[in-house]
């Protein structure tokens, strides 16, 4: 599996073809927020090798995802966010858009009602 692919519009954000608000970006994961935020904050934690669905992670991304994880806390950490729900779609059916995986990071009052 190739590290960016060229249709991939989180690629694209990667390699800053497109612009996005970045918030945290170390030589493996990108974070950025949502252009379309369901929540006050929603914020995107992506690896920046494209892997395609929660389905396509294997073995060698093992630690990848547990670094994905770690950033997480330490962005919300850095930002004072202490209560914050993760979601990762995983298929069209489950309302995956775009096939690059990533952590949405919902916070704020309105989190429950997401
Ligand atoms: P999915 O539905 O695949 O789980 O989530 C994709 C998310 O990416 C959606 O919440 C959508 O609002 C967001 N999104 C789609 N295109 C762009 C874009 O070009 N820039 C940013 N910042 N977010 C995007
Ligand atoms: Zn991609």
């Amino acid at each position: 599996m190739s590290q960016l692919d060229n249709q991939c519009i989180f690629c694209k954000i990667i390699n800053k073809e497109i612009p996005a608000s970045i918030i945290f970006e170390d030589e493996k994961i990108i974070v950025f927020k949502d252009a379309f935020p369901k929540a006050p904050i929603h914020w995107l934690f992506v690896p920046k090798k494209h892997i395609p669905t929660h389905m396509d992670i294997s073995q060698e991304n093992k630690e990848l995802m547990g670094h994905l994880h770690v950033i997480v806390q330490k962005v919300a950490k850095e930002n004072n966010i202490n209560h914050y729900k993760l979601i990762m779609n995983c298929g069209y059916e489950s309302g995956q858009r775009v096939f690059h995986i990533h952590l949405h990071l919902l916070s704020g009052k309105t989190q429950e009602e997401v």
